[in-house]
């Protein structure tokens, strides 16, 4: 006899764990399948984010920063300490400490919520009818008024170049080396290449970044692109812009790979190699005659409240259409457990804010100079250096700029774009701002704490009018 659930979510990640709560939140009696087990073999609901993606990197991305810091810029502050060495293991255990306790934290929450979890994989039948084949064996039928599909993605594989888990590796294999390679390739100049790249770097390694598009971060605005770009040059890391991997195979320990460059064939050798070429939705086993359609690229086909073809089913997260983020599907599982309990569920997908933990940090949200101008919209930039705020100066800590870009008619902000410290931190403020349909003149006229990074917002958001304090207009 199948358990009776008005909601089953299947998938953990922060799509799915978070439209369970929600949904558990507004009485509605939820179950959450997800099959990912953590490096002890124990459940670890999460996702790619908790496990493999978001917080692992971020763990690594501070140890190797304070790393990185005490060698090149302590020494500043009068700070100097010989031979600095790094533990690997202990910076690798450290993140694993922080993903058990997060991973254990989000099975306490459905414990507190009354959620049902169930660990191991579920598939949607017809009818609403779900089964689960759990880790531990045996199967479990439920049955659900609504189902909401959550299963997330996994990385894209480039064929002939196979992950051997060893040599050539993806985001999970980058962030578990035992070591710190002596020459480190990544194919792809994305967020996870630049991010896991930068770990490795800061540690010592020689990396080369491969990346086919002949511009560097093509998606961020022009300005921040080319500022991060010199100053991961200035880090050491080596990115070959206009590269397409060929082939790459691995001989004796170390993998060569061939690729078609500005230059013609060139062959370059490395340690390890890290694709990272982007992700895909991931539904294999999830759909048996559900009838639930995909879309041409593979990814669950969803309506603008997040509603699939078959009534009483919906779809979030990485599975579905817009950007590939944690806060996204999160987002999108609130709004979708709203709706199911009949509230005014809704994400506005024109002001997810994008961040790269990058050294300096890069963030942005809404549209970017180039977007404007190719839609022909009329609007005035505003932008201010970090190098001319107090905070950043008395940091150690002051590369980098903010950029508004405000329409020429309204002053609406129509774009964000930050790249320096806390950028992480700082977009948040001007994406509450667009949230509001907020103006340049709006920001300009909020009072900012002195001294902090946040005065580079207001003074970015002044010049929009040409009226910054501390920069020539
Ligand atoms: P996932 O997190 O992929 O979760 C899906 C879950 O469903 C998985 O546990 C999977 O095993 C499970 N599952 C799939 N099918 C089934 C099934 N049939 N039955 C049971 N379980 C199933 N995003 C950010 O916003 N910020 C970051 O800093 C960031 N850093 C990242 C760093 C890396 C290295 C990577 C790889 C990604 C990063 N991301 C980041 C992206 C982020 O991880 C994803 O956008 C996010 O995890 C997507 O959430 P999701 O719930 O849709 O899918
Ligand atoms: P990406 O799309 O960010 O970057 C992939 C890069 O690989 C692109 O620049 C692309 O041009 C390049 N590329 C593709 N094929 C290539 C080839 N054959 N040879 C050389 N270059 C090639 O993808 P990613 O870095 O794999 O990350 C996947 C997704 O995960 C991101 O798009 C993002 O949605 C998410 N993510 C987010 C964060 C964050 O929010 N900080 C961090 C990591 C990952």
């Amino acid at each position: 006899m199948a358990e009776q659930f008005d909601v089953v979510v299947i998938g953990g990640g922060p799509a799915g764990y978070v439209a369970a709560i929600r949904a558990a939140q507004l009485g509605l009696k939820t179950a959450c399948i997800d099959k990912h087990t953590g490096k002890d073999g124990k459940p670890a609901p999460g996702g790619t984010c908790l496990n493999v993606g978001c917080i692992p990197s971020k763990a690594l991305l501070d140890s190797s920063k304070h790393f990185h810091h005490l060698q090149h810029q302590y020494a500043d502050h009068g700070i100097s300490v010989k031979n600095p060495s790094i533990d690997v293991t202990t910076m690798i255990g450290r993140k694993d400490k922080i993903v058990k306790q997060l991973t254990g934290g989000i099975q306490q929450l459905f414990k507190a919520n009354k959620i049902s979890y169930f660990n191991g994989t579920g598939t949607l039948h017809r009818d609403k009818a779900v089964s689960v084949a759990l880790n531990d064996g045996g199967e479990q039928q439920l049955q659900a008024k609504h189902v909401i599909l959550a299963s997330g993605s996994v990385p894209i594989e480039i064929p002939g170049i196979p992950y051997d888990n060893e040599y050539i590796v993806d985001n999970e294999g980058a962030l578990d080396f035992d070591h710190t390679p002596k020459r480190l390739g990544v194919i792809g100049a994305g967020v996870i290449g630049l991010e896991l790249g930068s770990v490795w770097s800061r540690l010592g390694a020689e990396v080369v970044l491969l990346e086919a598009l002949p511009d560097f971060l093509a998606a961020a605005d022009i300005d921040i692109a080319r500022q991060a770009a010199r100053e991961f040059k200035k880090q050491g890391l080596e990115i070959r812009l206009g590269s397409l991997v060929k082939r790459a195979t691995v001989s004796d320990g170390q993998v060569l790979v061939v690729i078609d460059g500005k230059d013609g064939e060139e062959q370059l050798t490395f340690d390890k190699l890290l694709v990272a070429v982007g992700r895909k939705a991931y539904t294999d086993g999830l759909l048996d005659e559900a009838g639930v359609e995909l879309d041409d690229r593979g990814r669950i086909r969803v309506d603008g409240h997040n509603r699939t073809n078959v009534d009483g089913v919906w779809a979030i997260g990485d599975a579905v259409r817009g950007p590939m983020l944690a806060h996204k599907g999160s987002e999108e599982g609130i709004a979708v457990a709203e709706l199911i309990a009949g509230l005014p569920g809704h994400i506005n997908l024109d002001t997810i804010p994008w961040v790269i933990y990058t050294d300096p940090e890069i963030a942005w949200v809404g549209k970017t100079e180039a977007e404007l101008k190719a839609a022909g919209i009329e609007y005035r930039a505003g932008s201010f250096p970090f190098a001319a705020t107090g905070r950043g100066l008395a940091m150690g800590d002051a590369v980098g700029m903010v950029k508004i870009l405000a329409d020429a008619g309204s002053d609406a902000i129509l774009g964000a774009h930050i790249v320096g410290a806390n950028a992480s931190e700082l977009i948040a403020e001007c994406v509450v701002a667009m949230e509001f349909h907020g103006s340049a003149e709006d920001l300009a006229r909020i009072v900012h704490a002195h001294p902090t990074l946040s005065e580079a917002v207001h003074e970015a958001a002044l010049h929009v009018d040409r009226r910054a304090i501390h920069r020539a207009n």
